[in-house]
């Protein structure tokens, strides 16, 4: 079933607004997302009804607030297809659950002369977490290269292995420039190898079905505000028997068991990983976000995006003087451009003019752009609630900012 786009687009309040007196075309869903009412109206509910912290309480407020904080975790248990609800971590966002990993498991298991496997496209929060591990451990990183498309060279992966591979971490879609990575066979791969993987999903689970248990992943991360929900909550998701052999990280209220002056215990699996009050408003919001996704029909979504991408790829394509970064086989929703002779940042500035929202600059991915010599990119980041129209606006709007710059 096609999407109703006129719903959909009225169920976001703040695409109704104007900016610099135009309508307003938001294509900077990559760095976040805006959030349906849905959504906004779930978190209202909760400061204005039935705020109380979590867990702790035995009066009548807390036991609700807990019991939705709770199943909003079951939310996202379902909605990755986890076999635990104690899978699934609740953290601050993606960075936060990379960094989980990288001090309790790297405290663990990474030694020195150890090496950690990750990718050529990463994510600065992908990147610099695994790069103080190294220096903490005196452990080395290793980087799975890419060709001018923007695809990971498997074969060239498969030869990084040594005996001292102790994680392999990549992003399972490129944020820069919308790679989609074959993430299956990587842990496949890794796996044969003995070696365990951590997919960084930040830029895909809002664009179609994730499965962990069939992904076979060890660990997945992603954040709430990048899917329509909130800022401030992410998802730590960990096998089972990985997790209850990693140390705590944080330590504090929440995730101890009994604490005496001498000796602390901590607590069982997912508390264990979530010291202090969680974001219990944001982690009932996210859930509040994967409800609204489901019933709008993932693969409806991701069937749209596809056909804005092709649309967008080729309006683009057709203006002289601008070249698109990112042509991998398998992509997502965005389009990386630069412009002859026009820094990124000017044309950004020219393009928010007409009202229209794009990021420019390295996207936090500062190692990518010198694989391919450039100093950033222009990016336009689709999503389901964008349409035909608004990049025929962007078309024009780059047009104009040619001319302009003559
Ligand atoms: N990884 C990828 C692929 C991203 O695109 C981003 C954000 O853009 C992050 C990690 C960091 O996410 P957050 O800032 O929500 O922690």
């Amino acid at each position: 079933m096609a999407l109703d786009i006129n719903k959909i687009r009225n169920d976001f309040p703040i695409l109704k607004r104007q900016v610099h007196n135009k309508p307003f075309a938001y294509f900077d869903n990559a760095a976040t997302t805006q959030k349906p009412n849905s959504v906004i109206d779930r978190m209202d509910k909760v400061y204005r009804e039935t705020n109380s912290n979590i867990h702790r309480g035995v009066h009548y407020l807390s036991d609700i607030t807990t019991r939705d904080f709770e199943a909003a975790r079951d939310t996202v248990r379902r909605f990755i297809n986890a076999r635990h609800d104690h899978e699934i971590i609740f953290t601050p966002g993606t960075t936060s659950g990379i960094n989980l990993v990288a001090f309790s498991f790297g405290e663990r298991y990474v030694s020195e002369g150890d090496e950690i496997i990750i990718s050529a496209m990463e994510h600065h929060a992908n990147i610099v977490p695994w790069q103080m591990l190294c220096e903490r451990k005196g452990a080395r990183l290793r980087v799975i290269p890419m060709n001018d498309k923007g695809e990971l060279l498997l074969d060239e992966f498969d030869k990084l292995f040594t005996s001292g591979t102790r994680l392999v971490s990549v992003t399972q879609v490129a944020n820069s420039i919308g790679s989609v990575n074959p993430v299956k066979q990587i842990i496949e791969l890794s796996h044969r190898h003995g070696v365990k993987v951590l997919i960084d999903g930040a830029q895909a689970v809002q664009h179609g079905y994730v499965d962990v248990q069939e992904l076979d992943a060890d660990f997945y991360v992603f954040s709430g505000h990048k899917m329509y929900g909130p800022t401030g909550i992410g998802v730590l998701y960990g096998k089972e028997e990985i997790l209850e052999e990693m140390p705590p990280y944080q330590t504090g209220g929440e995730m101890v068991d009994n604490v005496s002056f001498e000796k602390t215990t901590f607590n069982r699996l997912p508390f264990r990983f979530e010291a202090g009050t969680p974001n219990y408003t944001g982690a009932i919001g996210l859930a509040a976000a994967i409800d609204y996704l489901e019933a709008t029909g993932l693969d409806d979504i991701a069937a749209y995006e596809k056909d804005l991408l092709e649309y967008g790829t080729r309006q683009l394509s057709e203006i002289d003087g601008l070249h698109l970064y990112g042509r991998a086989k398998d992509k997502i929703s965005i389009l990386s451009f630069v412009l002859d002779d026009i820094h990124p940042f000017d044309a950004g500035m020219v393009i928010d003019k007409h009202g229209i929202a794009v990021r420019t600059g390295t996207h936090c991915a500062q190692p990518l752009m010198d694989r391919f010599g450039i100093r950033g990119t222009i990016r336009a980041s689709l999503a389901f609630y964008n349409t035909r129209e608004e990049l025929d606006r962007l078309r024009e709007a780059v047009e104009k900012t040619i001319q302009m710059f003559k």
